[in-house]
């Protein structure tokens, strides 16, 4: 049998860090990444065959847990009639219908292999609807990893955006602006200085990349208006809240209608899926019908039709998403009353199968916030935890995520094993 730490150095030598998404390679946490030999339910195995509750659910798409068998079964029939045939099948009709039903504004969909196109591409559109150049994103939030997108806050209130990434040339991040989260003044300040200039502005409208940031009351009634008033697209990137927070999205949370949305992660059931959809009159400007080219050469991929399809067939059921929100609420609950019994200052807070804890005791509201955060003591914690079979997302910044495959012994084995780590950490 191999070891995760020989695998990890075997890979290491081929692959850059060990590992194919940055994340991945336990930079935040330290440690040896482990190595996934099987998913099945909500556990993973990795190589060494040690058994983990899995709260990483791949980033967010295995919402009915690993290798579901309706998932399975649709997947190796597809498979079967082929993998890939680059022209038009029928499941994308299908899966798109979908999309279009549970989105009240979507009348139109295109689906792309990953997040990251699915928003790049939404940037384009914008622009090429809009003819302006500029996009407005937050702090904290990630949008995948396109160019205009992996910008930050420069320095000084209103300064450009700055590029978090070698190789973003200044001159693009320049038309990245960037607001704080759960601060308006923050947006109206950069559409006054820019007011015939944005094209779009992009949000996540419930954060999930700088841990679970729940949108302030009135948030996102304000950017509604903001870019309404100045003539800019409303972007919710639903790439991790859509399906998860609820069936509807993080739109059906917060009652707020964007021009156009972006998905991901769960519409693909764990297969590369990312799509953007919105009004035709806005996302008929996307070629073959307007000017702003769009193509994939596997987009719309039958196997990722065939997943997201049985997902989100298993994931419509009446009260999916009720009974997900309420037993990831009793995890959070005991996570909480754990880490108070220890006397670690904590808190944690959910929608759906999203999930946030924060190792500080207020509730974060913005990336600032979230940064002020204990992380050495998350560190520890976290490997308190792989040590005892739990398996959460790497990084204090990240949300963890909840699925239908999590039993009551599952959480009560979770919070048992965070009673050990709080008291491990505390002091
Ligand atoms: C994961 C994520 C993306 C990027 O999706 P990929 O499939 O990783 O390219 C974009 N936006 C949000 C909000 C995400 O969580």
């Amino acid at each position: 049998m191999s070891t995760n730490q020989a695998e990890f150095e075997r890979a290491s030598k081929v692959l850059v860090g060990g590992v194919n998404s940055a994340v991945r390679a336990f930079r935040a946490v330290g440690g040896t990444p482990r190595f996934i030999a099987r998913a099945e339910g909500a556990y993973l195995w990795d190589v060494e065959g040690k058994r983990y509750i899995d709260y990483l659910g791949s980033w967010g798409p295995m919402i009915v847990g690993q290798s579901h068998p309706l998932v399975v079964e649709r997947v190796r029939a597809a498979a079967g009639r082929g993998l890939s045939y680059g022209a038009p099948n029928v499941m994308e009709s299908e899966l798109a219908e979908r999309i279009c039903a549970l989105f009240p504004q979507v009348q139109r969909v295109r689906f792309t292999s990953s997040g990251t196109e699915a928003t790049m591409s939404a940037l384009r559109l914008a622009r090429g609807f809009t003819g302006r150049t500029k996009i407005i994103k937050f702090e904290g939030c990630y949008h995948g990893a396109s160019d205009s997108l992996l910008v930050k806050a420069g320095s000084g209130a209103l300064a450009f955006g700055t590029p978090t990434s070698a190789g973003v040339p200044a001159d693009l991040a320049a038309h990245t602006l960037v607001a704080q989260f759960n601060d308006l003044d923050s947006v109206a300040a950069l559409f006054e200085r820019y007011p015939d200039d944005v094209a779009c502005l992009i949000v996540e409208p419930i954060a999930g990349n700088m841990n679970l940031i729940a949108p302030a009351p009135g948030f996102h009634e304000g950017l509604r208006s903001l870019c309404s008033r100045y003539g800019a697209l409303l972007i919710f990137d639903e790439v991790m809240s859509g399906f998860r927070v609820a069936l509807g999205g993080a739109q059906e949370v917060v009652g707020v209608t964007p021009d156009l949305s972006t998905f991901g992660k769960v519409i693909g059931g764990g297969m590369p899926v990312g799509a953007i959809g919105g009004p035709a009159k806005i996302m008929e400007m996307m070629a073959p019908l307007g000017p702003v080219y769009q193509a994939g050469t596997l987009s719309g991929n039958p196997l990722a039709m065939a997943a997201g399809l049985a997902t989100i067939e298993l994931i419509s059921e009446p009260g999916f998403h009720a009974r997900l929100h309420e037993s990831c609420g009793k995890l959070v609950a005991g996570l909480t009353a754990a880490a108070a019994a220890a006397g670690v200052p904590f808190s944690a807070r959910h929608q759906g199968g999203m999930a946030g804890m924060y190792f500080m005791a207020a509730t974060p509201t913005n990336f600032a916030e979230v940064q002020s955060q204990d992380v050495e003591r998350f560190k520890r914690f976290y490997h308190l935890m792989l040590d005892q079979g739990v398996y959460l997302p790497p990084s204090a910044v990240e949300a963890f995520f909840f699925s239908s495959a999590h039993t009551q012994g599952d959480i009560a084995a979770t919070v048992d094993a965070a009673g050990k780590a709080f008291a491990a950490v505390a002091g």
